[in-house]
């Protein structure tokens, strides 16, 4: 049952919150020569435009990037991420630049990433794994699987530069996906110990939440972040309100960084001043 499909979603408050933890981590990796492994789960279709009528029939990047792209006052890396949102629709200096396009996480993991560092990317829906392949087009040390992402990026652990990141970024349809994800970061966290898993997670349900985030923390896996932006109050499952991030061995930049930006984002994506945010430690070095 593939159902989802991120076109009706991309630039919303989620994605902001997503994409900046992402820029952030890559920028980290890539302050070091050595290569790094990007690895990730549920690519999506990689680019979206904007002015097409999924996009347009929810209009969700008005609860997101809408808010952000023209900011001239922006903390650190609030401004690092829309940079990289201008750069995709085509930033030129003197003129003014119009948001069209939204770049997924793969688009953005290919602009940051050198030619030295290998991307393995997993779609399984045949359709969006098709406009993935189209956004990507032939890159260098670029592989796209047309598989499953929780089972696949398993057997390409630990990467051969032992330096990596992993984004795990499903769309929660089932209820099961959660303790699926949970088993897939144990098993790559055995495999690569040293490595950045970057988890995403809807805030739908409080308490599912708190529940996946209390079973990571028992599986004893030390050095985890947890990163969250709530534009609206808790609801009763009706909706997202908000989002979050866990990140196993996170980039020491990271913390700082969102600290900085979080508070700021939560008042400008905060809904009639409601928005919160958290950045906490959910299990120490
Ligand atoms: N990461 C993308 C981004 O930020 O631009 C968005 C991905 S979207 C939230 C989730 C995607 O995962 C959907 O396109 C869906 O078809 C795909 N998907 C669902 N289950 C999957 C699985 N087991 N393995 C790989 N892809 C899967």
């Amino acid at each position: 049952m593939l159902s989802y499909q991120h076109r009706y979603h991309a630039g919303n408050h989620a994605d902001v919150l997503k994409h900046m933890v992402l820029v952030a981590l890559l920028e980290h990796l890539c302050t070091k020569d050595k290569p790094f492994s990007y690895v990730e789960t549920h690519a999506g279709a990689g680019c979206y435009d904007l002015e097409a009528p999924e996009a347009q029939r929810l209009r969700e990047h008005e609860t997101g990037i809408v808010k952000l792209f023209d900011g001239t006052d922006l903390p650190e890396l609030v401004a690092a991420y829309v940079g990289r949102v201008r750069a995709a629709n085509g930033d030129a200096a003197g003129e003014r630049t119009l948001l069209k396009r939204y770049p997924g996480s793969p688009a953005l993991a290919l602009a940051l990433r050198r030619p030295q560092d290998p991307i393995d990317l997993f779609e399984l829906h045949p359709g969006e794994f098709a406009l993935l392949s189209d956004a990507c087009g032939a890159a260098p040390r670029l592989r796209l699987h047309q598989a499953d992402g929780l089972e696949g990026c398993i057997g390409l652990l630990p990467p051969p530069s032992r330096r990596g990141l992993i984004l795990v970024d499903p769309s929660y349809e089932t209820r099961t996906e959660f303790d699926a994800v949970l088993r897939m970061v144990q098993r790559a966290h055995r495999r690569f110990a040293t490595g950045t898993i970057a988890i995403w997670y809807p805030v739908v349900v409080r308490q599912r939440v708190e529940a996946f985030c209390r079973s990571l923390v028992q599986t004893a896996i030390p050095d985890i972040l947890r990163v969250e932006l709530n534009p609206l109050p808790d609801g009763e499952g009706r909706g997202m309100t908000g989002s979050g991030m866990l990140v196993v061995n996170p980039a020491w930049t990271l913390e700082r960084r969102m600290g900085e930006a979080l508070p700021w984002l939560a008042q400008v994506l905060g809904d009639d001043g409601r928005g919160s945010c958290r950045v906490e430690r959910l299990a120490a070095e």
